[in-house]
């Protein structure tokens, strides 16, 4: 029998007002992969995420981490949990502490342990110099490093990511994209990155979903996805990669 996927979501379905925005979404993610759930706004993109992170419940499916059941007929796992990490649009640090603080919030450990994981994190995004400055003395895409740190410090097997660069200025995007995918990458963490842009999906995702109106029209790695796209709406998405 072959290993359980890291997550697994199956036939997630949710609706809002009779509406069906996630309509039987399905997604498998191996440790240390990337996949990025990629659709125009309003697809169903970040309902998707809530739902695996538990904070929005889905009317049917299941979510599985390394086969142990998430959510789904044979139970239900709160989000805090689901040894998840999340970044969100609006999921800000706390402004009253420090960089090193935030990125402590919350650790497991006694206190060296935790300065330990703090002083690796900090390293690992090259953040180490900024650790006893506060969130508004950094700049966007610094702060968005804090913010990954965080996120990762206690090892979350899932990391789920919901267009975490778009708020930085479009200059640093690219720069940051490759850092961020090199440290997602040495956590080994099964990655959800929720985007509207193909470039982004392109550039960070070892596999693409590409979704439309709730559901999931084609998958498959981004070379493949932008060299054959499923429709000509599939393609006209694309074609505004520069
Ligand atoms: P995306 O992240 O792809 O832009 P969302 O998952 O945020 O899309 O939203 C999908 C659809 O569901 C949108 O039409 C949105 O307006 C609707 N929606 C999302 N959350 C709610 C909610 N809590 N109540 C009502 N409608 C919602
Ligand atoms: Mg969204």
């Amino acid at each position: 029998m072959s290993e359980s996927p890291r997550l697994e979501v199956h036939g997630l379905v949710r609706s809002f007002a009779g509406r069906r925005v996630v309509d039987d979404v399905s997604l498998q993610v191996p440790a240390g992969q990337v996949t990025c759930l990629l659709g125009p706004s309003g697809c169903g993109k970040s309902t998707t995420l809530r739902m695996i992170a538990g904070v929005e419940t889905p009317e049917a499916g299941e979510i599985r981490a390394d086969g142990r059941v998430l959510h789904g007929a044979d139970g239900h796992v709160p989000p805090e949990g689901r040894g998840i990490g999340l970044m969100f649009q609006d999921f800000a640090l706390f402004p009253h502490l420090d960089v090193a603080r935030n990125v402590g919030f919350g650790l497991a450990g006694g206190r060296s342990e935790v300065a330990a994981r703090v002083d690796e994190m900090l390293a690992r995004v090259g953040m180490t110099r900024f650790a006893a400055k506060y969130p508004h003395e950094l700049s966007g895409g610094e702060q968005q490093r804090v913010a990954l740190a965080r996120a990762l410090a206690p090892r979350p097997r899932i990391m789920l990511m919901d267009e975490p660069f778009s708020g930085l200025d479009e200059r640093l995007r690219d720069g940051i994209r490759d850092e961020t995918l090199a440290v997602l990458k040495e956590a080994g963490a099964a990655v959800v990155l929720v985007t509207h842009e193909p470039a982004e999906a392109m550039r960070m995702a070892d596999e693409i979903a590409l979704m439309r109106d709730g559901r999931i029209v084609q998958r498959g790695a981004p070379y493949n996805i932008y060299n054959a796209p499923v429709d000509r709406e599939a393609a006209a998405f694309f074609s505004d990669i520069n």
